[in-house]
């Protein structure tokens, strides 16, 4: 079976790493942080009980086997053989080129490798690898096992093979590619943030509680989750990075992030993974 290696074991990189080993795909699982790590074997045995319960009759979560499949590593190194790097650092455009540009030294040929970001330019990530055409954008979204889209992101040096390679693991993963040209945001995360961000003014305004303005979108637009409970499942953290990457990008003041937002990331209230946010969680994520 292909070997994927996967970069950041936070809360995508873990949920990544299920979904590929509940398809049979061996995995190697680095971070940089030994304490993120050593919690890894742990969280992801729970992740897998909980998604077995969540859908008891999905034969992919009868499979005993899934935590034995990831390994874990804390170093680049190890990746080196992987058919597929899935990176899933944090969304710091900084952090994500330093990685990148180790990668180069770590990938021979043979080796594709997937950004997993909210908005960092996929073009200016592959222009730092070795291989630039082998890199595309893979956004996938939160939690992974469970939702069926991927929006797979062209840069302007993504060969037509690698697309083609990529819609295939990512229908080999169970789940519905969906190409798209690079832009800051590509097509989900400039529309999500916008709404995002702006039922975060209307708390802060005092127009509504975030229960309410969840309730319009849940019950009247259909919509499984509101704007608010969607910030706190991805991080309010990452909603402000990446609402940063797009004003950037777009150079257009409709992306500035809410005061509020940035507010509670200060006050380490960044959502589910740390128990509050605009609602409050039991458990940290
Ligand atoms: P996170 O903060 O939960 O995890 C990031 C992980 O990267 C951490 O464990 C950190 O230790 C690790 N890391 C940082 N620098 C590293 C390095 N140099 N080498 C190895 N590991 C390193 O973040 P996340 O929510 O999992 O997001 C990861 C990426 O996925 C971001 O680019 C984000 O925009 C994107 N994304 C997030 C969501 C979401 O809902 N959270 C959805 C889609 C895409």
């Amino acid at each position: 079976m292909p070997v994927v290696g996967i970069i950041g074991a936070g809360v995508m990189g873990k949920d990544v790493a299920i979904t590929c080993a509940a398809q049979g795909y061996d995995v190697v699982l680095c971070d940089h942080d030994p304490a993120v790590l050593s919690a890894a074997a742990g969280d992801i045995r729970a992740l897998v009980r909980r998604y077995r319960l969540m859908a008891p009759d999905e034969p992919r979560w009868k499979d005993k086997a899934i935590p034995g499949r990831i390994l874990t590593a804390g170093n680049l190194a190890e990746l080196a053989g992987s058919d597929w790097v899935v990176e899933n650092v944090v969304e710091d455009v900084a952090v994500k080129e330093r990685v990148h540009r180790e990668l180069r030294t770590v990938c021979g040929e043979g080796t594709r490798i997937a950004v997993n970001t909210s908005c960092v330019s996929i073009t200016r990530i592959a222009a730092l690898a070795e291989r630039p055409e082998d890199v595309i954008g893979m956004h996938f979204m939160n939690p992974v096992p469970l939702i069926e889209c991927v929006e797979l992101v062209r840069g302007h040096h993504t060969s037509g093979e690698t697309t083609k390679q990529a819609e295939a693991f990512v229908s080999a993963l169970g789940k519905r590619p969906v190409v798209v040209r690079d832009a800051p945001g590509f097509v989900s995360n400039r529309l999500s943030h916008l709404f995002m961000n702006e039922a975060a003014f209307l708390v802060q305004e005092g127009v509504a509680e975030p229960e309410q303005i969840d309730a319009i979108f849940t019950l009247g637009y259909g919509h499984k989750m509101g704007p608010l409970a969607t910030a706190d499942l991805i991080g309010l953290d990452t909603v402000v990075a990446s609402l940063k990457v797009l004003h950037d990008g777009m150079q257009d003041p409709k992306f500035r992030c809410c005061p509020l937002l940035q507010k509670m990331v200060d006050a380490g209230l960044v959502g589910r993974k740390s128990g509050q946010g605009f609602f409050t969680y039991g458990v940290p994520r």
